[in-house]
């Protein structure tokens, strides 16, 4: 099978295949840090998320890479709005930022990246174009990029230069040599933090550090550039007259752009009352009924939210989720340790294998033509479909996995599978408590195959099953649990606070 997907460079669909075998480098544009994350963002990280999924799915590492932006005059005016270092406000939401987006089950990328940490990258960067005349420095310590200097200047977002100067509504700053020309270094002016470069004290402008540290983190030719639809101009568009002025070649193979959400028909905005942040949405809703709303509509269209659609989506959902979680019952009703412990092994090896044709055939069906449909250009709505065909030959075939609890779980864990793409992890049968205590025991653990880093909600659930063990008093089960914990390589804390899960590179969470 072959992944297809729409590349807004080319505007047409393509097939992907990672330029080093084996491995995809992506990297994705993150937020800027002076807010919480709205519906809209959640939208688009649960994309990359789901990309990521099917890219490794596919059989392929990947190797991610998501950027703050932790400067720019709205972080500044919101510092100064409070009275506090713009550091304490960006430190605040990029908490926030990872706490909204482990509740979506949004899985870790490899690589966080703050803008204010790689500034002298971006100043290698603007040095070198500058030395090849793509960039110029004028009287007061800007640096600009000249735009006309780079031929391709347009390809991705079809704009020609000359359509932007006629569109300029704003007089230029008489010192660019063209319009359209945009800035890679601001000097300092009063009262806003600034770092030192060979033009004098000031900060980044916010293209270059895209640029510079999927350069850096990524190398000069990356697989995949993503971004909201409204970063492709002129954010990408730089992104790439940056880049490939600076290094030759191609920057980007594949440029993604998922669209926006919208609330009742209209944009998101404080002002028409109509915004929504992650936390207000979780409040609200499971985490497991939005992802499944997402995956209703294809990335490439704008979704438009809204409470009766959400509703409209939960009987289907339930629907779904009530086959699962009947047939994880019978499994664990009629399966001993040793059948229950094959959730171990990929399906494949094992358990398929001991199927009847006639079974192997409807799972086997299942996962490839949900895979089959994300594979054209990530078309979940077609999964959707593929899905409800799955349930509905399971559920034909009612009578004889209630008969036969194997059967159950092996279908249980196709459908897991399918789930677990679109981002609904409920299942997790080895983090059944009854299968946790029998993994504690002798010394295993399908933790080992997770990502690095390790994914907190495992963790966070462990951690749960100890404390409800430790509240019933039994110190032995929550003792062979936190040494569960352990061997993933985070570890547990007492504190007079309770408990507190210290995970490595991600800190006290
Ligand atoms: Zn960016």
């Amino acid at each position: 099978m072959k992944l297809k997907l729409y590349n807004t460079l080319t505007r047409r669909e393509e097939v992907f295949e990672p330029l080093r075998p084996g491995l995809v480098r992506l990297y994705t544009c993150g937020l800027t840090v002076y807010d919480q994350m709205h519906l809209g963002h959640a939208r688009t990280y649960c994309f990359w998320d789901l990309l990521r999924r099917v890219l490794r799915s596919f059989g392929w590492e990947v190797f991610s890479v998501i950027n703050y932006t932790d400067i720019d005059d709205k972080i500044i005016a919101r510092a100064n709005e409070r009275g506090i270092p713009f550091r304490q406000l960006t430190e605040q939401y990029i908490a926030e930022f990872l706490r909204d987006c482990d509740e979506l089950h949004i899985h870790r990328y490899t690589v966080y990246c703050r803008a204010t940490d790689h500034i002298p990258w971006m100043i290698q960067m603007i040095e070198r174009l500058i030395e090849k005349g793509h960039a110029y420095v004028v009287e007061g310590g800007d640096v600009y990029f000249s735009v006309r200097s780079f031929q391709g200047y347009g390809k991705l977002s079809g704009h020609r230069v000359e359509d932007l100067l006629e569109g300029a509504r704003v007089e230029p700053d008489p010192r660019k040599r063209d319009p359209a020309d945009f800035a890679l270094w601001k000097a300092k002016k009063p009262g806003e933090p600034s770092w030192e470069s060979p033009w004098g004290e000031g900060r980044p402008g916010w293209h270059i550090e895209c640029s510079a540290m999927a350069y850096g983190y990524l190398g000069d030719q990356i697989d995949i550039h993503g971004g909201a639809v409204d970063n492709k101009f002129p954010h990408h568009e730089n992104e790439i007259a940056q880049a490939e002025a600076c290094c030759a070649g191609q920057f980007v193979r594949f440029w993604m752009h998922p669209e926006h959400l919208i609330v009742e028909g209209q944009k998101m905005s404080k002002s028409l009352g109509n915004f929504i942040t992650v936390r207000e949405a979780l409040a609200q809703w499971d985490y497991e009924l939005i992802r499944w709303a997402f995956a209703q509509v294809h990335y490439r269209q704008v979704m438009d939210w809204s409470a009766g659609v959400i509703d409209s989506y939960r009987s289907s959902y339930e629907r779904v989720v009530g086959l699962h979680r009947r047939l994880e019952e019978v499994a664990l009703e009629g399966l001993g340790e040793e059948d229950l412990g094959q959730v171990l092994l990929p399906v494949e090896e094992g358990l398929e294998e001991e199927m009847d044709e006639e079974v192997r055939e409807v799972g086997r069906k299942g996962w490839r033509s949900f895979l089959a449909a994300l594979a054209e250009d990530i078309n979940t709505p077609q999964a959707m479909a593929s899905l409800f065909d799955y349930v509905s030959a399971v559920n034909a075939r009612e009578a004889q996995w209630t008969e036969q609890p194997k059967v159950a779980l092996y279908f249980y864990r196709r459908l897991s599978e399918l789930l677990y793409l679109i981002g609904i992890e409920r299942a997790r049968l080895d983090l059944h408590p009854k299968l946790v205590l029998q993994f504690a025991s002798v010394g295993r653990t399908s933790l080992a195959r997770t990502e690095k880093p390790p994914e907190v909600w495992v963790l966070r659930k462990l951690l749960q099953l100890r404390e409800e063990a430790r509240a019933k008093k039994d110190f032995a089960t929550a003792d062979k649990i936190r040494d569960l914990i352990q061997m993933t390589g985070a570890r547990i804390e007492d504190t007079p606070r309770g408990p507190r899960l210290v995970v490595p590179e991600l800190g006290e969470d």
